[in-house]
């Protein structure tokens, strides 16, 4: 059972027993939506809920993702564990990942040859600003604020592996210089008004999880950079339970949310597979999407209200209602800000009533062609259920390869049903792919669900492969996302990215994008095979996400790091070339700024920097996400044009890109700025055709 499934089934347990401590139409789904009760006047005030719960015991590593007592480790034979004991893969002997890695990346992986952490690499020293600081002492503790060395460097940086590899076994040239922990909306407001007197730049701080550089800091800042980070803004502040709705603290994470709501018989549904770490305000900053949108929404439709505190005042309003027509709403700029516009403090989202009953399921597919078919006439004829996932071949295989040592009745078994799998119904294990589902809701409507997905399933040459493999697909995913600070260690560098794209283009683009990543790894002579996979994670009326994970050995590369972003940043044009999104939840940052020319008109790019400038006239917020703010500070490589092979070719792309920023930077800048270095003539931008017309979702 995960974590999260332990969570709701107490929630369960938990929502009964405040049934009966409330004794107020409570029942087998928390408060019951009864018409009468609620004409008759019979609802029940808002709860308010206790504290979180303790993170006693859930200290988190500062050098790698996760706990600090959850880890992958590897034998002098080879063979690997997962450390801890929080999931299902904890303890188990997986003999069979590492020769698997080695067969797809055509690599060896020697126990003992370990890449050595030099964590933590050099630390900036902090630059202080002494009034700055005296003020907020006159309404902080003395423990809101820090500036141990590695407490800073933590909140320079979020997951991406440019990023985790920087401060492992490379230079972090500026990280925050001061860390404050709010407690209340109050400390915010007065952080900003005195940041404004003191010239200081603030950057928001949730759980630390994006994959975009969000939290980078700009290497040339040479104001003081405070990191404001919300984890004591961390209470569900109350429950509406006649009218669905709670409002909680931004500084909340997603398992404490989870665990706060079930309690009282509710979800919010947002479950990103970074729920354990990650935070509300975060969610809304970054623009998030959780695995169960088809049932609950994206980050956006959950979202009802909240409050951000912005170098303007406080973006607040006095009532929530339903759905309002009040002219442009402010608060929507606030949605995907990257920590740019202001600090959200507080947000009141919708709830669910935790579901009558959850149950996974899972179905094989010949090959990945036939499983996106399948998706496809799911979302057109029926009603997905809350999640449905799918994987191509080869992450097929790695979840195969995750499996632990079998012993006894249990080795027969599963050769019993290999044989079944490719001799009796003919599937190829190098083709074959698997689909994974949770179902929720009333147990009527979890059955039609069943009932269509297995009809379909069949219609594309599917196979019902059970619930209990549906459960472990879903199971791996808080594990695994261990696994890529481990590889690390043994010279293999990893990162994952997604994407969003018309139902029509989505088979093409994960062929270009696997084409591309080869042929660009080929150019680069790196070493074995790169690992390229992809996964169907999110399905809509127009379209899918689709997720990739990209790794490859870095023994005896000279800049591992940079070789990497290279592939990737290609992969990432190539995504954009074949019709998909910059990004489906992951976000911008820093890391895919340079490719927001190429996606918007220079309107509205302009209206994104002229916003910025109006509201936050002094550049507070100053973590230089996106193209909110000035001139970008330091170089991000830039991808290569699909064909372009000599040297002078990718410096030619090189000067166009720097060009583009330089543009961008004009149309931000103040007229009194007192700085303006761009070195590159400021220029149109050809690849700026591409934003419109539309094109439609269906050529
Ligand atoms: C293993 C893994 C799995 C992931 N899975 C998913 C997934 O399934 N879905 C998904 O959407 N994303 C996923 N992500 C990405 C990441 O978890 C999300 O982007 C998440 O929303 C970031 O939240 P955070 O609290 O960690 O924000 P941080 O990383 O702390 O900050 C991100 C940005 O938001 C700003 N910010 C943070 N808090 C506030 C605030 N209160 N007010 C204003 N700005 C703020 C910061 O300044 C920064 O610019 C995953 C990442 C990892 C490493």
């Amino acid at each position: 059972m995960s974590t999260l499934d332990k969570i709701l089934s107490a929630g369960r347990r938990a929502r009964d027993a405040s049934g009966a401590l409330l004794g107020q139409n409570w029942g087998k789904s928390g408060w019951k939506a009864s018409g009468r009760a609620l004409a008759a006047g019979e609802v029940p005030q808002r709860i308010i809920p206790g504290p979180p719960p303790s993170a006693a015991g859930d200290e988190e590593s500062l050098d790698v993702w996760g706990f600090k007592d959850t880890g992958f480790s590897i034998d002098a034979r080879g063979v690997v564990k997962l450390t801890g004991t929080r999931y299902e893969l904890c303890g188990e002997e997986l003999p069979n990942l590492v020769p698997w890695i080695e067969d797809v990346m055509a690599i060896q992986i020697e126990p003992r040859d370990v890449h050595e952490s030099a964590y933590p690499v050099k630390i900036p020293e902090p630059i202080r600003n002494a009034a700055f600081q005296d003020a907020i002492r006159t309404f902080l503790a003395e423990d809101q604020l820090t500036d141990a060395p590695q407490i800073r460097l933590r909140h320079g940086h979020g997951h991406t592996q440019e990023e985790m590899y920087a401060i492992k076994y490379g230079q972090v040239k500026r990280v925050p210089d001061l860390v404050v922990y709010p407690s209340e909306e109050e400390h915010v407001i007065r952080m900003v008004e005195l940041a404004k007197e003191h010239g200081c730049c603030l950057i928001p701080y949730g759980g630390g999880t994006n994959v975009t550089d969000a939290l980078k800091c700009p290497a040339d800042e040479k104001r003081t950079i405070v990191s404001v980070d919300m984890r004591r803004m961390n209470r569900v502040l109350w429950i509406d339970p006649a009218n669905r709705i709670a409002c909680i603290q931004s500084g909340a994470v997603g398992r404490h949310i989870a665990k706060q709501l079930a309690d009282y018989g509710f979800t919010m549904g947002h479950e990103p597979d970074s729920i354990e770490f990650s935070t509300l305000g975060g969610w809304i900053a970054t623009h998030a999407s959780g695995m169960k949108k088809n049932k609950y929404g994206n980050i956006e439709d959950i979202v009802q209200d909240f409050n951000a505190v912005t170098s303007d005042g406080l973006l607040a309003r006095h009532d929530i209602n339903p759905r309002e027509a009040v002219g442009a709403d402010p608060r929507r700029f606030m949605f995907g800000s990257e920590g740019n516009l202001g600090i959200i403090t507080q947000a009141i989202v919708k709830l669910f009533p935790l579901p009558e009953v959850q149950r996974y399921g899972s179905v094989l597919f010949p090959d990945f062609r036939s499983g996106v078919a399948f998706m496809y006439d799911l979302q057109q004829e029926g009603t997905p259920p809350a999640s449905v996932r799918l994987v191509d071949n080869i992450q097929f295989q790695f979840s195969m390869a995750l499996k632990p040592a079998k012993t006894g009745i249990a080795v027969q078994k599963s050769r019993l049903e290999k044989l079944f799998v490719t001799k009796v119904k003919g599937f190829d294990p190098e083709k074959m792919v698997a689909c994974t589902l949770v179902f929720e809701g009333p147990d009527a409507e979890v059955s039609n669900q069943e009932d269509t997905v297995y009809r379909l399933a069949t219609r594309h040459g599917g196979m019902k492969a059970g619930g209990e493999n549906g459960r472990k697909g879903y199971q791996l995913t808080f594990g695994i996302a261990y696994i890529r600070d481990f590889v690390m260690k043994h010279y293999v560098i990893a990162e994952s990215f997604e994407t969003s794209v018309p139902w029509s283009k989505a088979i093409q683009l994960c062929d270009n994008v696997k084409r591309r990543v080869n042929k660009e790894h080929a150019a680069a002579v790196l070493p074995g095979r790169p690992f390229i996979t992809c996964r169907v994670t999110q399905v809509y009326q127009t379209g899918v996400c689709i997720y990739f994970y990209l790794a490859f050995s870095y023994k005896g590369v000279k800049d591992p790091s940079h070789a990497f972003a290279q592939i990737e940043l290609a992969a990432r044009d190539e995504i954009l070339q074949s019709g998909g999104s910059l990004s489906h939840h992951h976000g911008v940052g820093k890391l895919r700024k340079k490719f927001l020319p190429q996606i918007m008109s220079d309107a509205a790019l302009s209206w994104n920097a002229r916003t910025k400038q109006a509201v936050d006239p002094d550049n507070i917020f100053g973590v230089r996400n996106q193209q909110m703010a000035d001139e970008m500070s330091f170089d991000v490589p830039v991808a290569p044009a699909a064909n372009s092979k000599t040297d002078s070719d990718r410096a030619a792309n090189s000067t166009a890109a720097k060009a583009k920023t330089a543009v961008k930077a004009k149309a931000m800048r103040k007229p009194a700025a007192k700085k303006t270095t761009s070195k590159a003539p400021a220029r149109k931008n050809p690849a700026r055709k591409k934003a419109s017309p539309k094109s439609s979702p269906a050529n």
